[in-house]
């Protein structure tokens, strides 16, 4: 039996990216289909969307979505299978998905946003789906649509990929969201006074996941709850951690067009080629292991504390080269490193996927000194590249890292470094670490070379997730 799954995301690659959950409801459907789900991806009509979509076909229009009219139209867009949602009050505009060209939230993200679960949860009914699979709180009103109108109730799952984004909004919203007013209330939308958009969809779904089992264990502390805790604690028997995969097709050393020199395992030592393309292209000079960072510039990510270690780096005989863009000060902090070490830091601010590529296929390992993590993808690119991993021990990264101590060393079964808490002293030692590992040739290359053969495909999380869509369905 086929199973049809709507997948309701903010954003899918290749079509808009701003971060993981694009790559993950990129690569899912594909990943499904071996297990008899077909996926169609239901994404707002982003100018990026409409451009690509071809053999469009309306299946449903809607005169007054929340105060906009819109259609949905199903089609492919650069591979993927979409319904994509054309209402051009809402979506056609320049800029990022949820903010303006300045990078100020768009004020009315909350419409926007609704009326995705909205045109979700109509199409769900409409158009024969089985399984509604909503992501982050974006795609989270889509269960509670579902919950507060009648007709099928198809099954909804909802997808935590960072529980640092609530979408929470001021209470005054509510009456534009045309849901009934018991909707406003602990069993509902209500969160902490305001119209908690995660929250309502948490609560309505059937089941949820989050991007990782040690993530899933996490959220039930207030550390890494964010106020969720008392309800991911209340549905416990519902919540349930995936770890994501990454898509081993477009991540492939073997065969990646960005790459100046392409290498498998048995050909690690055609890396130096690329090696040699991260030290141009970050203008380093002189030797010493490159540690490479692609990142959000932001307090989760621990940059503050990579910013305050980059000279200890330096100090150790290790160089970085630093690709990400986010908070001002951070992206500063990381220019000024680079004035002070000219040759040694190398730094790029801005968003770029090629080469994103070429220093996973280049440099000696990844850094990610992560305050929380609920899966985290470089560590998995950075573990199929050859290029080391060393991580937080937290969430997603504790999960698919293997750490280098004695033990696993010797039985030839470490992938990385991870070390615990985020601070100065031990994300130097962690790099101190690894620049001792490194100075032992061998002692390295079974590190890449175990971290290459580990699998980080999507495979075994495929699986998982259509065993849960099948349970869910049968009820
Ligand atoms: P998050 O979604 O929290 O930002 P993840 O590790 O889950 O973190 O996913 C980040 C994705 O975005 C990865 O595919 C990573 O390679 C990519 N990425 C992040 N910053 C950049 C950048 N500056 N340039 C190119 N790719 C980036």
């Amino acid at each position: 039996m086929t199973v049809k799954a709507l997948s309701v995301a903010s954003e899918v690659f290749p079509l808009v990216k701003t971060g993981g959950l694009a790559d993950v409801a990129g690569a899912l459907p594909a990943a499904l289909k071996p297990h008899g789900v077909e996926t169609v991806t239901l994404i707002p009509g982003y100018p990026a969307v409409m451009r690509e979509l071809s053999r469009g076909e309306v299946v449903r229009t809607y005169t007054d979505v929340i105060g906009a009219p819109m259609r949905a139209i199903r089609g492919n867009a650069r591979g993927i299978d979409v319904i994509a949602l054309d209402a051009p009050a809402l979506y056609a505009r320049d800029g990022g998905p949820y903010a303006d060209p300045a990078g100020r939230d768009w004020p009315d993200n909350w419409r926007r946003y609704a009326a995705l679960g909205i045109a979700a949860a109509d199409l769900a009914r409409t158009q024969g789906f089985d399984i509604v699979h909503a992501h982050d709180w974006q795609g989270a009103m889509a269960p509670v649509y579902l919950r507060f109108s009648d007709g099928a109730k198809p099954k909804a799952l909802v997808t935590i990929h960072n529980m640092a984004f609530p979408g929470r909004f001021e209470a005054s919203i509510f009456p534009a969201l045309k849901l009934p007013p018991a909707a406003y209330a602990i069993d509902g939308v209500e969160f902490y006074g305001g119209v908690g958009f995660l929250k309502g969809g948490l609560w309505a779904a059937d089941a949820v996941t989050t991007v990782s089992p040690t993530y899933a264990e996490e959220i039930l502390k207030p550390e890494f709850g964010m106020g969720f805790e008392g309800l991911i604690a209340a549905r416990r028997k519902s919540v349930f951690g995936i770890v994501n995969g990454i898509d081993t097709a477009i991540w492939n050393p073997a065969a990646d067009p960005a790459l100046a020199s392409i290498f498998d395992v048995e050909t690690l030592e055609l890396r130096a080629e690329n090696r040699s393309a991260v030290e141009t292209a970050f203008g380093l000079t002189g030797d010493g292991p490159i540690f490479c960072v692609v990142s959000r510039l932001t307090l989760q990510k621990g940059m503050d504390v990579l910013a305050d270690v980059a000279d200890a780096l330096v100090e150790t005989g290790g160089r970085l080269a630093l690709l990400g863009s986010g908070d001002p000060a951070l992206e500063a902090a990381f220019r000024t490193a680079a004035l002070r070490h000219p040759g040694r830091i190398g730094v790029k601010i801005g968003y770029d996927e090629k080469l994103s590529h070429r220093m996973q296929g280049g440099a000696d390992a990844i850094l990610i000194p992560s305050r929380f993590e609920p899966c985290g993808l470089t560590q998995l690119c950075g573990l199929r590249y050859g290029c080391v991993p060393i991580a937080a021990r937290t969430g997603g990264l504790a999960d698919t890292i293997i750490d280098a101590n004695a033990a696993a060393l010797s039985a030839g079964v470490a992938t990385g470094i991870l070390f615990d808490g985020v601070a100065t002293e031990s994300l130097a030692r962690a790099i101190r670490r690894a620049v001792e590992i490194f100075a032992d040739a061998p002692a390295w290359r079974a590190l890449q070379v175990q971290g290459m053969t580990a699998d980080v495909s999507w495979s075994a999380s495929a699986k998982a997730y259509a065993g849960l869509y099948a349970r869910l369905i049968k009820g």
